[in-house]
């Protein structure tokens, strides 16, 4: 048997996502900037797509600009709305993706913002009190804090932090890679100003995403050279990979409760037999609270072992591709920056098992096997 544990990382591409994208692969070739025929074609393609997303996300198709992933897309609006707005103060977290941080960091490194890190608790959520202070001490700033962590599934409330944004007169941008296509969102109603999302995590293409950006942020284009993307994100655009983006929202959307209740089953039942059979055993941050976590991902915090180091080897040995890292340990630049952050021991070992659609409740069985199995033999 061989188990894809590794969702959160990149899912597996729906075969009808590969239908409605093989169009455009072959014989729909236009270049939609082209008057003619051919080029008409793939234009309405993309504006298709384009309304199919927003009518799904709560926005108007003029608030949804494509760009090449999640990484792009947070890395441009952040950018662009601290020019945009003279902005000179940033809110962020230390458990953000890198996408962000480094983003943010490097932001600061050039002296265009001062930064600030919201308090986290114990269990790696966002202290809404540390935000608010900093929000008062700060106000106009730019926030950056993401919908639901990649590592340890931790979920932030968007509503709250939009909330207090919107009292301090900050620009709100959310990270939300992770939940785009595994929770309804109403974009609308949430008071944050720009989000992102990347296909390949809900069963899309890979090298597309895009960039959600109310009509109350004027922002400055991205990428010059072109007058694409309403002149926002120059170049010719991945039609395939914009058509396959909206179908697989499409899907996601429509079988978004049965999927979240087989996967959250997946995830419980990989709970119930790692407690039963490892002693010791743990999970990081609050991934095995349904309430305030991804139903996507657990995070297995594993007894102190000399094996650790080979944990994840093991584990592929073993059939089970996963990914994970523990905390640095002081004076090393290697390991997750996350758990890091939230204090977790860095001589326990940590895993992260991210599930979809595609995976069983015998796949689950095989992994807790296998874990407890190199567990018995290394501890
Ligand atoms: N943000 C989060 C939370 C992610 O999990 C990822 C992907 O790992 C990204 C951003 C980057 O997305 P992409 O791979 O589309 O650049």
């Amino acid at each position: 048997m061989r188990v894809y544990f590794d969702n959160a990382a990149t899912t597996p591409i729906d075969p009808e996502v590969i239908e409605a994208m093989m169009p455009y692969l072959r014989e729909q070739h236009g270049n939609p900037s082209s008057i003619h025929w051919h080029g008409r074609q793939a234009r309405s393609a993309i504006e298709r797509s384009r309304k199919t997303i927003a009518d799904l996300l709560g926005a108007t198709p003029a608030e949804i600009f494509f760009t090449s992933g999640g990484t792009e897309a947070d890395n441009s609006l952040i950018c662009s709305a601290v020019e945009s707005y003279g902005i000179t103060h940033g809110i962020t977290s230390r458990i953000e993706h890198h996408a962000v941080l480094h983003t943010m960091e490097n932001l600061e490194k050039q002296g265009k913002i001062k930064l600030s890190f919201v308090d986290l608790d114990e269990k790696g959520h966002l202290d809404m009190a540390s935000l608010e202070k900093l929000l008062q001490s700060n106000p106009k700033s730019l926030v950056s804090l993401m919908h639901a962590n990649n590592e340890i599934g931790n979920l932030n409330d968007l509503d709250a932090i939009g909330e207090l944004c919107s009292q301090y007169d900050a620009v709100y941008h959310s990270d939300t890679v992770q939940t785009i296509g595994h929770y309804k969102h109403t974009l609308n109603t949430t008071k944050v100003h720009c989000v992102a999302g990347s296909a390949h995590k809900f069963h899309g293409p890979k090298g597309i995403g895009f960039m959600y950006i109310s009509n109350d942020l004027q922002v400055q284009p991205f990428i010059h050279g072109g007058s694409q993307e309403r002149n926002m994100r120059g170049g010719t655009e991945n039609v395939y990979g914009i058509v396959g983006l909206a179908k697989a929202l499409e899907i996601a959307y429509r079988d978004m409760d049965a999927h979240q209740k087989h996967v959250q089953a997946v995830k419980d039942r990989l709970i119930g037999l790692l407690t039963e059979k490892i002693d010791g055993i743990a999970f990081n941050g609050d991934c095995a609270n349904a309430e305030r976590s991804l139903y996507t991902v657990l995070n297995v915090c594993l007894p102190e072992s000399p094996d650790n180091d080979m944990l994840l080897f093991n584990l592929d040995i073993a059939g089970i591709s996963a990914s994970g890292g523990s905390a640095c340990s002081s004076g090393s630049n290697v390991g997750s920056h996350v758990l890091t952050a939230i204090g977790s021991n860095p001589s326990r070992g940590a895993v992260r098992f991210s599930f979809s659609k595609n995976n069983t409740m015998e796949e689950a069985d095989f992994v807790a096997e296998k874990l407890a199995t190199l567990y018995s033999v290394t501890v």
